[in-house]
């Protein structure tokens, strides 16, 4: 039997080996080290070399879909120039300011969302503070989310902080869509493209988490849940975090299936082999019963290329 407690991160199973409270999977894992990060090696590299030098730049701008690691990036980042050991790639994690960063707790990182911030008062408000000095760390670090919302009274408002910088004052600002981010912004801070995650490091991640948890399941169904994720490490999470309480702790692919109103391997071969042989008749009254089934025919449209695509290249075919 399983609880879910809606509202709130946490849900629990009832089962005696499952009795610590269930911490969302994207929190639990999202990684606290740039060696732990997943993907995005250019940016890390990148970001280390120039911490290990300490020579810093007073703004960046992380652009990427979503769930592709911008906000991580940005926090390790805060941790890296904020940690009490001195400015390094390799924050001790255990200070009290690492500490106060993971937990979202500290004073001197500002976490904005843009998208909730577009009045040009609370950022100027915001900003008139950034001539302070930080309260107790460093810097003082500006983490604005999905940056590209703002207003243009706004985004004016930050341009006059970002040209003249105090010393003290770092800006992190995440975007999915920079074609929005004004050009007079864009100029003034380092630009790191974050890519879509590959099917292998959302797979790796997968694996590595159900293994560590010592939950059951089937490679293959670990394998659609990342085909799911389509480039986000947080949307697969999600999905494995759904199938694992879906499953009652494990993941296997009927489940999957279940879950997802996929259309079963079997199935897919079917309609593959009514193609092939050039049977209309057969194929619409195939697809017509699995749309009766109320099977996900998206999906099995993709799978079915996916089939013809491994053919192709499979050598004599
Ligand atoms: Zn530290």
């Amino acid at each position: 039997m399983l609880a879910v407690i809606l509202g709130t991160a946490t849900f629990k199973f009832n089962e005696s080996n499952m009795s610590e409270p269930y911490q969302v999977l994207a929190r639990k894992y999202r990684p606290r080290t740039f060696g732990e990060m997943v993907g995005q090696s250019h940016t890390t590299k990148t970001l280390i070399n120039a911490l290990d030098a300490d020579n810093l730049h007073h703004g960046f701008l992380f652009t990427g879909t979503r769930g592709v690691g911008k906000t991580t990036i940005a926090r390790i980042f805060a941790k890296s120039i904020n940690c009490e050991s001195g400015v390094s790639s390799t924050p001790c994690g255990t200070c009290p300011t690492c500490i106060e960063i993971d937990s979202g707790q500290s004073i001197d990182l500002i976490e904005l969302d843009a998208a909730s911030h577009t009045g040009v008062d609370n950022m100027r408000d915001i900003l008139e503070n950034a001539q302070y000095m930080p309260t107790k760390n460093r810097y003082k670090i500006y983490l604005i989310d999905e940056v590209h919302m703002l207003s243009k009274s706004s985004f004016n408002a930050l341009l006059k902080t970002l040209e003249e910088p105090p010393e003290h004052i770092k800006f992190l600002l995440a975007t999915t869509d920079p074609q929005k981010v004004p050009v007079t912004v864009l100029s003034r801070c380092l630009q790191f493209t974050l890519q879509k995650l590959t099917h292998e490091e959302i797979l790796g991640q997968l694996k590595f988490i159900m293994d560590t948890e010592g939950f059951k399941y089937e490679e293959l169904a670990l394998g659609q849940i990342a085909d799911f994720g389509n480039g986000s490490m947080r949307d697969a999470l999600s999905l494995l975090d759904q199938s694992i309480s879906y499953g009652n702790g494990s993941v296997m692919v009927a489940d999957i299936k279940a879950m997802l109103g996929l259309v079963a391997h079997d199935d897919i071969i079917t309609l593959a082999k009514h193609l092939i042989n050039q049977d209309a008749k057969a194929c619409i009254s195939f697809v017509k019963e699995l749309s009766h089934k109320g099977e996900n025919l998206t999906q099995a449209l993709k799978d079915l290329s996916a089939l013809f695509h491994q053919i192709s290249i499979t050598p004599n075919y």
